[in-house]
Order: C-alpha cells, then structure tokens, then sequence
C-alpha cells in the first residue's frame, strides 16, 4: 500500500516531471512555432518564389539530384511496344490545325470528325473517337465564353492584361519557325566551325550555366531518345515522313514556373503566358549562342513548336518524374514548369533520370484529380492505361481543353486547376523544402502520409463544379485568391460586384 506522503511526493514529482515536460514542449512548440513563423514570412516573400530573382546563379534548381540518380527513369514504365508519337497526339497540333480550316477554309465542326481536313487530326480521332464528342463541345463553349466576355470584363481586366501582355511578346519571331529543311535552317545560327570545348562535361557544364544567364530555373541534358519525336511532323516540310536529321543528337531541356500567384488563383487569374514567352526566348538566345560558336541548333518551344514530347525529355534529362495529371514533376517547384528545348550536333554529357518516389505520392494523393473540374484526370490507384508502350494514368486531353474554354478572359484561356492544387506546387520556403528533401529519403511513407493529412485539413479545396465559369453554374471559384495587384477593384475604375472564392492568397 502507498502511503499517504509517499503518494504526495510521487504526485508532486510527477506534477514536476509534466511541468518540466510540458514546458519542454512548449518551449519546443515555441521555437517551432518561431521558425515556422520566420518560414512563413520567408515564404511570403517573393524571393522564395524559385524562378524569379535569381536565376542568373542557378540557385534555382537547389535540389541535389545526385543521390537519386538512376539509369533508368522508373516513371518511364515500359508495358508494351514502343511507339512514337503521332502529330496528332498534341493538343495543341489538333486545335491549331482546327483553328485554321475553320478561318481560313470556313469548315464548321460537326458530329462527323471524319470531314476534319486535316489528315493527321483525323488520325487522332480514328483512334478515339470516343473523345470527338468532348472536342465538339470545347468549340461550343468557345461560343458562350465569347458571348460573356464582356460582361465580367471589369473583375478580370487586369489578368487579362497581364495575359494579354505576356501573349504579344510570345507571339513574337523569335525565334524564328524553322521554314526548310533541317540541314539547311538548323544551320542557321552557325556563324563559324565549330570551336572544340575541352570534353563533353565542360561543354555540358557551360550550357546549363548559360540557360541560367538566359533566365531558365531548371536545367538538363540528355541523348535524343527517337521513340519521343514526333512521326510525319518537321516544321517547314509538309511532307515529312518518320526521318529523324542524324544531327539532332543532344536536347538542352530547360523551363521556369508560371508566376506563383496568378497560378495559384486558377483558373480566372492565371496565365501560362508568363512562362511560355520566357522559355520561348531562352530557346532562342541558346540557339544563337549555339551558332556563335558553331554548333547547329533547333529551339523547340511552346505553341506547335514542338517536334518532340517535352516532358518525357525532361524525365530523361533528371528534371523530374511524371505525375497523374500528366504534367512533369519537379522537386523545386512541381508542376508548375513550361518547358522548351534545343536540339543539337555538340557533344555534350548527358544527365541520368532520378527516382524520387514522386508516383507514389501521387497513388495516395489524388488531389488533382478530385480538384479537375471537367473530370479529365484518373482516379485510378496506380497507373491505369498504357500509352505507346508507356504505363501511365489516363487523361483525357480532349475534355480538359474543352474545359479551358471557360477561362474568363480573351488572353487568360486554359485552367491550371491541377497544378495550383497539388501539394509539390509550393513556394521555396523552409518547411515545404524540408518536406521535398525528406520524402525521397522516407521508406516508409510516413512523411507524405502526414503531408496529404495536413493539406486535406487543413487547407480549403473549393469543389470541383465551383471552378466553372459563372455561365457554366460556377462561381469562378480559384484555388488561392487574386494577389492585390490582379485585382481590378485595387486599381480601377469599377464597381466591385463580386465575391473571391478560395484560400487568401497568402495561404
Ligand atoms: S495533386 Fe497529388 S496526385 Fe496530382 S500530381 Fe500532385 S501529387 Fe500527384
Ligand atoms: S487543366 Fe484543369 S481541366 Fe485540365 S486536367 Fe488540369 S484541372 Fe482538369
């Protein structure tokens, strides 16, 4: 039995043990609670945004890669033959050529996709056919889009300046589209023979250098892998068949993010603009730096002028892993890139792929493809289709571009949902840095676990049918709010009649 005193002096040494516990976790809580409030102002600050500011010393791209290098890129898993990409197999190839019969030939989409006249779309649509109806659907919301415009013209004036901006300077010549062959309009660029670089790491080591001067974040190299060049397509030559110029042997791959905050408010603010018109030029600048010192060069940049698949280069090149939405992952900042490339003749070493376990964060995670308001991203578990060989999860490009259509401005097109929402799109701040170096160096799968609970949570997701247009039964709902400088009500002339959706956009 305890006595009375022994039961006093065991309670008042227990009360001393919790009180020093509780102060030692509350101090820990405190000086966590500092940190994270030091992390929190840092992440506020726009120099935590990777991309802006620093690029020129490569700092950029702060996640050493070098522990997670393998020979194969785990992401890229092969379940069945090979097979090289058609032209049609890009969107943006599709709704260009499209775009183009309608005005210039005055063809009417109709239920039949075999009247398309352009061959090559048709091709796409003889393989799925199932997806025809949801393109026919994106030219009829195009129409509605249009009949709304001016009506929520003063909320999103400013984005669509922003947009429209950024759209003029990508819609630019330079640089300029290939107009012959190869052999001949790679060339180009080259002003003198070739000036020999010491080896093929050095020549490797200046380039990724420079697509830093030339305001790239991210950066890599890697061989031309054929089975990602596209087949019948060669800028400049209508006719090409499947031929690949034996000078095309080394990709320099690089890209930026969308400026943080507009992205973060998808879809009504954001704009891919930004980061397209900066890769667009980078690819240029590379090109005729290439040619200063002699080596053939062909810029590969974003509208139709791609003439390979980016993002499994960028896999190849280390960048990052592919994802469920479809999208390269990169550990620095997401989803949230826009990629463009140069092909050319120099020799250069080439970077090895990485295994970051990204796919499995995204069998747990999900949140894309729950935020996707037109339903276009693969709930599935795993991987759930294979696609020319590669196992990949489904996506249905075709609803995803009708879904665009609801963009509330001329300039500001598109959606960008999936890629504000997911957890990898963060700021370069302490606490989601932390979490990018530990989750690849956790077996166990505990780091993300906690990740997903704590943005389940803790953070607001607007539903999916909330994103729609006001015309489509949504209230223009956005992941994050507007920062104040898109704002047209901060700035403008114009009666505020709306109410803003979605997490403040400091969050
Ligand atoms: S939101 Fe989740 S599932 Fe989607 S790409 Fe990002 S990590 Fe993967
Ligand atoms: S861009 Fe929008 S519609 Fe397309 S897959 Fe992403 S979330 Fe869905």
């Amino acid at each position: 039995m305890v006595d009375k005193k022994h039961s006093e002096e065991a309670a008042a040494s227990l009360s001393r043990r919790n009180f020093l516990k509780m102060g030692g976790i509350a101090a820990a809580t405190a000086t966590v609670g500092a940190a994270a409030g030091a992390g929190f102002v840092a992440g506020r600050d726009p120099d935590a945004n990777v991309g802006w500011g620093r690029t020129e010393a490569g700092k950029d791209m702060y996640f050493n890669r070098e522990p997670f290098r393998v020979d194969k890129a785990p992401c890229l898993n092969i379940a069945g033959p090979i097979e090289r990409p058609e032209w049609g197999d890009f969107l943006f190839n599709r709704v260009m050529s499209m775009g183009g019969s309608m005005h210039k030939d005055g063809w009417k989409p109709n239920k039949d996709w075999q009247q398309i006249p352009d061959p090559r779309v048709r091709e796409y649509y003889s393989r799925y056919p199932e997806r025809w109806p949801e393109m026919l659907l994106s030219f009829r919301e195009k129409v509605k889009h249009d009949a709304n415009l001016e009506k929520h013209r003063d909320r999103f004036a400013l984005a669509w300046a922003y947009s429209g901006a950024f759209g003029t300077g990508l819609h630019s010549n330079f640089p300029p589209v290939p107009t012959a062959h190869p052999d001949e309009d790679d060339f180009k660029w080259v002003k003198r023979e070739p000036m020999e670089f010491q080896s093929p790491a050095h020549a490797s080591k200046l380039v990724k250098q420079m697509a830093n001067k030339f305001g790239m974040s991210l950066v890599g190299v890697t061989k031309l892998d054929p089975s990602f060049v596209f087949k019948n397509m060669m800028r400049g030559m209508p006719d090409w068949g499947e031929e690949i110029p034996k000078h095309w042997k080394n990709v320099i791959i690089f890209g930026v993010p969308m400026n943080w905050d507009p992205m973060y408010a998808a879809i009504g603010y954001s704009t891919s603009f930004d980061a397209y018109y900066r890769v667009k030029q980078a690819s240029g600048l590379m090109a005729a730096w290439l040619g200063e010192l002699g080596y053939a060069a062909r810029p590969q940049f974003p509208g139709a002028d791609y003439e390979a698949m980016m993002v499994p280069l960028a896999i190849q090149a280390g960048l990052g892993e592919a994802t469920r939405n479809g999208i390269l992952m990169t550990p620095e900042v997401g989803p949230n890139i826009r990629l463009a490339a140069v092909f050319t003749n120099l020799d250069l070493e080439a970077d090895k792929p990485v295994d970051l376990h990204m796919g499995h964060f995204c069998e747990s995670c999900k949140i894309c493809a729950d935020s996707c308001p037109s339903g276009s991203i693969s709930k599935a578990d795993k991987p759930d289709t294979v696609v020319r060989g590669y196992k990949k999860y489904g996506f249905n490009q075709d609803s995803c571009w009708r879904f665009w259509q609801q963009g509330p401005s001329e300039t500001g097109l598109g959606c960008r949902v999936c890629i504000a929402v997911c957890p990898y799109t963060r700021k370069n701040n302490w606490i989601h840095a932390l979490v990018k170096e530990s989750d690849p160096r956790d077996p166990t799968g505990l780091t993300r676990n906690a990740l997903l609970a704590m943005q389940h949570n803790f953070f607001y997701y607007p539903d999916a049918e909330n994103y729609h247009a006001e015309w489509s039964g949504g209230n223009f709902a956005s992941y994050h709010q507007p920062p104040e400088w898109l704002r047209s009500e901060n700035y403008l002339k114009v009666e505020k009649t709306w109410e803003y959706d979605g997490n403040w956009e400091g969050i």
